[in-house]
């Protein structure tokens, strides 16, 4: 009887606490700042210009997060004469190249930068075909000059950055090559 009385006290206690700690909950989230990440262009030869409007584009797009030119920087610029890529080190970090290949063959620079900007942010290719589609890539073909991301890559890369949360890392080592 007396051990029932007891557990039932602790029971009380303990729900006590729990109610007290969901109160608490909803201020800490409102109070959480939008998250930086740094870009650095001093590598990216040609293409500085073209990626400083990828990043325009997503700052325009998301509030979550923010791409800003700066070091030490959490997304390394390069270019090469191979295709467009992104080497994901995890969410917000990693490298991007601007590849001479997919440029010479028509494909539309800023679309590249936001795209490959994408990825850093959390979004895996969606060959879709679709020029709407962001992550399509280059199965848009070289007509398609849309740098947007479409409503649902805009709320995913939102739930990637709320609150704090960290998605799985994810690499991306193949891509716009493959995408046709
Ligand atoms: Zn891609």
């Amino acid at each position: 009887m007396l051990q029932n009385k007891i557990r039932r006290l602790v029971v009380g206690v303990v729900t006590a606490v729990a109610s007290l700690l969901v109160v608490t909950s909803p201020a800490t989230a409102e109070t959480s700042a939008v998250r930086v990440i740094k870009y650095d262009t001093s590598q990216a030869q040609e293409f500085k210009a073209a990626w400083d409007e990828g990043a325009k584009v997503w700052n325009a797009s998301v509030k979550n997060v923010r791409l800003e030119p700066g070091t030490p920087a959490q997304i390394r610029i390069l270019a090469d004469n191979g295709w467009p890529r992104a080497q994901v080190s995890g969410l917000g970090r990693g490298t991007v190249w601007m590849g001479r290949t997919a440029v010479n063959d028509g494909h539309h620079v800023p679309r590249i930068t936001a795209h490959e900007l994408g990825h850093i942010l959390g979004l895996p290719d969606r060959r879709t075909g679709l020029c709407v589609d962001l992550m399509s890539g280059a199965s848009a073909g070289t007509g398609c000059k849309n740098p947007l991301p479409n409503a649902a890559e805009k709320a995913q890369v939102e739930r990637n950055f709320a609150g704090g949360f960290v998605a799985p890392t994810s690499t991306d080592g193949s891509d716009w090559a493959l995408a046709g």
